[in-house]
């Protein structure tokens, strides 16, 4: 209650307070102009009336007028309005990267820190071993794999990679490393199924506005018995706060651990790993089938928003008293001290 209070929603500013940038600039006229096509997002859990829907945030991290919502039936973010089709595919051909990564270009500097001991890529691929399911795989497959740099650790223990990506630049590099990378989404003459013993998807579900027909599609790909590995920005995750990270036009959904688990579940794949960040390592079954009227069981997530809302509030809370003492640090002038006092944060916030 007090929460509520203090904090009340939508939130009144985005998450970003740098200043905007002139590509997101042009971007955001680009929007303003009508150049990009959106169409309406009803929610996975099949809710319609919108008294069952909170506005969480009415702008995005670069300024784009959009509204986040929660769904008080199943506790699932997402974006109000989304791309239509070919103003998504335009979307990540021309603007994504440059406005959403922060990157065009990539070189050895980049690869190597992508790759490096502490990396996501590194962090994956032990979360693989220490399930002890290294031996079972073979194959490996990333959709979204950029230069491919999460295969890179397979690649060096001599398993079959290969990797579809829209960023060409990134793609050619990958390539010239060795790696059997391809442009576009997934290529079933290139990667067939039932051929795939790993499918890696690192922060890709978020940005898929079907993700129950893009598992199915997924799912057709792997063998059984074998692996699909999914890592989303979670909610619940308290080292890289979700206000960073999801609140973006190209995530169409925000997901946490317990939604998830009832998506898979429903999916009727196993869940071998998850956590709140979220990873996850799921399992495709012996004789496992698509079923076309299976349904999220949103009773079990009932009260499951309350939790999501009053996390959003917390964090959002913490946020702006992080941003109240950096600026009477920066107006007594002790820069060099907030830079050491805040750097992990900020590094662990990018
Ligand atoms: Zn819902």
């Amino acid at each position: 209650m007090m929460l509520d209070f203090f904090i009340k929603l939508p939130f009144s500013n985005n998450f970003n307070t740098s200043p905007l940038t002139v590509v997101q600039k042009a971007f955001l006229a680009k929007i303003e102009h009508g150049e990009y096509k959106f169409k309406e997002n009803h929610c996975l859990c099949g809710n319609l009336d919108k008294k069952h829907d909170i506005v969480i945030s009415s702008i995005d991290s670069i300024g784009v007028s959009i509204n986040n919502i929660l769904c008080k039936k199943c506790s699932l973010i997402r974006l109000e309005k989304i791309f239509d089709d070919s103003s998504l595919s335009e979307f990540y051909k021309t603007d994504y990267t440059e406005l959403y990564i922060g990157a065009k270009y990539i070189n050895d500097e980049y690869f190597k820190h992508e790759i490096a001991a502490d990396s996501r890529s590194r962090r994956l691929f032990n979360l693989v071993e220490n399930l002890g399911i290294m031996d079972d795989i073979n194959n490996v497959f990333e959709i979204g794999c950029g230069a491919g740099w999460n295969l890179w650790p397979y690649h060096k223990s001599n398993k079959n990679v290969s990797g579809c990506d829209y960023g060409i630049d990134f793609l050619k590099y990958g390539i010239q490393k060795g790696m059997n990378l391809y442009e576009g989404a997934i290529n079933k003459n290139i990667t067939s199924e039932d051929t795939q013993d790993l499918i890696i998807l690192s922060h890709v579900f978020e940005h898929i506005a079907d993700p129950i027909t893009f598992m199915d599609e997924v799912l057709s790909l792997v063998k059984a018995n074998k692996y699909i590995q999914i890592e989303v920005p979670g909610v619940f995750n308290r080292k890289k706060s979700v206000l960073n990270t999801a609140f973006q036009l190209p995530h169409i959904y925000t997901y946490n651990k317990r939604f998830l688990i009832n998506l898979f579940t429903m999916l009727g794949v196993e869940i071998l790993y998850i956590d709140d960040e979220i990873t996850c390592i799921l399992k495709k079954p012996e004789k496992w089938q698509y079923c076309n009227n299976a349904k999220l069981e949103v009773d079990t997530l009932q009260y499951e928003y309350c939790r999501v809302k009053k996390e959003l509030q917390q964090q959002y809370f913490k946020k702006k008293i992080r941003y109240f003492v950096i600026n009477i640090l920066k107006f007594l002038k002790l820069k060099e001290c907030i830079k050491t006092i805040f750097k992990k944060q900020e590094h662990n916030e990018l």
